[in-house]
């Protein structure tokens, strides 16, 4: 099959006759002038006015009552779940559609993946899919959730929204109270992405988010933990600052810290991206909505868009080829042909550290998994 003018239109989409990547950071505000400022103060590590900045921003914009940064989105994932009372040989239930760092954030702990199925339409876990394998294989005693063949604690279900668009995340929650559970949103690709009208990751006990430089906005590498609970936000900037207690001169740590501050240069870029996200947020979604359009009259591959209840940053646009051969033949027309596409990350039980890990049926994951493939997606010169 020819896929000559589906590159066409993407190579016009974005107004260019050269290679059009997946995701590239655009840097159209003050970016330049935070960072010499940034510069010019001498305070460009762990201290300084932008990293307070840069929380109290994220904070207002998402509605989370508590936002503090972290070195990159994996750490945030990591320092997450500790404060989510994760801790060795517990369990954690989550998808294995997903990027690499929710499971080496679990790793980290000495905790374990559980991989439960998506759904089609969000792409993210399925509340439907984790009802049915807690009431197989979960039972609770003393306001304790146990894995019944592992005798595992199961601790912590880590939902995430995945190319941006929100999973049903409501239904997840209540799921998850019914079975003491504590909820932890992979928020990482969704700033910007609300469920009925409340931002990604304030649904749970914690969100991450990632400012990586593949993202909606970057900081180069940063992260943000979000918080409903002020107080854990409190405790998290305590952890990730190696635990110190404020003294003027003393250097005295009350717990095992972690160094995960992101230095004030980040934050200072972090200022800036803050200021246009609407705006790329919108130009995202406008381009979502062109390629919905051009898609609906091409036979054979489907758009995905946003689900029901959802406003989604569109991070990364997907579209499903008819099958596994179909999706090979359009990632290699495409690459062969100036555009970057790519499939889904490889599902995370076929990776040799988590093959041996517990799964349910993975029916949609595994339909997604030969079918989807993620097309150019940056804000666009319009
Ligand atoms: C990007 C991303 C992260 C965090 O990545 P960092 O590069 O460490 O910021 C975590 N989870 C998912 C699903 C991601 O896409």
């Amino acid at each position: 099959m020819s896929w000559q003018h589906i590159t066409d239109f993407i190579h016009k989409l974005y107004n260019t006759e050269e290679f059009v990547p997946l995701h590239v950071p655009t840097f159209a505000g003050n970016e330049k002038k935070y960072l010499l400022e940034c510069i010019d103060s001498t305070f460009v590590s762990s201290v300084g006015k932008f990293v307070d900045r840069f929380e109290e921003e994220v904070a207002l914009y998402t509605g989370a009552s508590a936002a503090v940064v972290c070195v990159n989105g994996t750490n945030a994932l990591h320092m997450a779940m500790l404060l989510a009372g994760v801790d060795r040989g517990d369990e954690v239930l989550t998808q294995a559609l997903t990027f690499i760092a929710t499971c080496n954030a679990i790793s980290y702990i000495g905790a374990h993946p559980v991989f439960l199925d998506v759904d089609r339409d969000t792409m993210g876990l399925s509340p439907q899919a984790l009802q049915q394998w807690l009431e197989e294989h979960a039972e609770i005693r003393s306001a304790t959730c146990y894995n019944k063949s592992t005798g595992r604690r199961i601790k912590c279900c880590v939902p995430m929204h995945t190319f941006g668009h929100p999973v049903r995340i409501d239904e997840l929650a209540h799921i998850c109270a019914q079975w003491h559970i504590e909820l932890v949103e992979d928020a990482a690709e969704s700033l910007g992405s609300f469920y009925k009208g409340k931002h990604t990751g304030t649904f749970g006990k914690v969100g991450a988010i990632s400012f990586n430089g593949n993202k909606t906005i970057t900081t180069g590498g940063g992260g943000m933990l979000l918080f409903q609970d002020a107080e854990l936000g409190r405790q998290a900037k305590h952890l990730t600052t190696q635990a110190k207690l404020p003294h003027r001169w003393e250097f005295v740590h009350d717990h095992v810290g972690y160094n995960y501050r992101m230095p004030n240069i980040n934050a200072a870029l972090g200022c800036a991206q803050m200021e246009t996200l609407e705006q790329f947020v919108l130009n995202k979604r406008e381009t979502a909505k062109r390629y919905a359009e051009f898609f609906s009259d091409v036979p054979g591959i489907t758009f995905i868009s946003e689900p029901e209840n959802a406003r989604s940053n569109y991070w990364l646009n997907a579209v499903l080829l008819p099958d596994k051969e179909a999706q090979l033949s359009f990632l290699k027309y495409t690459n062969d042909h100036g555009i970057m596409t790519r499939p889904a990350w490889e599902l995370m039980n076929r990776l040799p550290m988590f093959s041996h890990c517990q799964t349910d049926s993975l029916e949609n994951t595994l339909w997604l998994a030969e079918r989807l493939v993620n097309i150019p997606s940056s804000v666009r010169n319009v």
